[in-house]
């Protein structure tokens, strides 16, 4: 497994990974959907550390990505990242969303993470059509990969049907 992509349908909480992402708020301080999941499977440790991030920087901002441990989880890490509320298309969301996938790896990559999984960031509460989230999602990971030496493997974790359905015709005709 020196760099690949796959697909599974699920709950990243059950993930077993190095790192697994969320889809967080700037404000770092938990909320609903996958989020609320991550937190409620971490336990509390994570959100203290989330606290103490936003204490050192103020939050995240939208497209940026901060880590902390993974608490109670399976996985080491838990990557936050902040994806785009969809505002009609022409607020940059498109590049916002591409961010969000990209410093998250670029995060992975400097704290020695092989393995990573990924929700679909912004699909949820912040309205992203999933069909463009998901061109977005995996074009940006192969162009990382592509663009690194080391060994790394990314896993898109898709909650729901719809998502996985386009997830799996994006990564057939790889
Ligand atoms: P956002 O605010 O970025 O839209 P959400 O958490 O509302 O974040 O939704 C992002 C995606 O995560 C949605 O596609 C949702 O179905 C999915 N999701 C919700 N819970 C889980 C979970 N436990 N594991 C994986 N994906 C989840």
């Amino acid at each position: 497994m020196r760099k690949s992509i796959h697909l599974v349908k699920g709950d990243i909480t059950k993930q077993n990974a190095d790192a697994i992402v969320n889809a967080a708020n700037s404000s770092l301080l938990g909320g609903g959907g996958v989020d609320g999941a991550i937190h409620r499977a971490g336990g509390p440790q994570i959100l203290a550390e989330c606290v103490e991030i936003r204490n050192r920087q103020g939050g995240c901002k939208t497209g940026e990505a901060v880590i902390t441990g993974g608490g109670n989880l399976k996985a080491k890490y838990v990557i936050h990242t902040v994806g785009p509320v969809w505002n009609g298309g022409d607020k940059g969301e498109p590049q916002l969303l591409g961010n969000a996938y990209r410093n998250s790896l670029k995060l992975a990559v400097e704290n020695d993470i092989h393995t990573i999984a990924f929700p679909n960031i912004s699909t949820g509460i912040y309205h992203f059509p999933k069909d463009l989230a998901a061109r977005i999602a995996v074009d940006t990971v192969k162009a990382f990969l592509n663009g690194h030496e080391g060994p790394l493997s990314v896993t898109f974790v898709c909650f729901d049907d719809e998502n996985y359905a386009l997830y799996e015709s994006l990564l057939k005709d790889k």
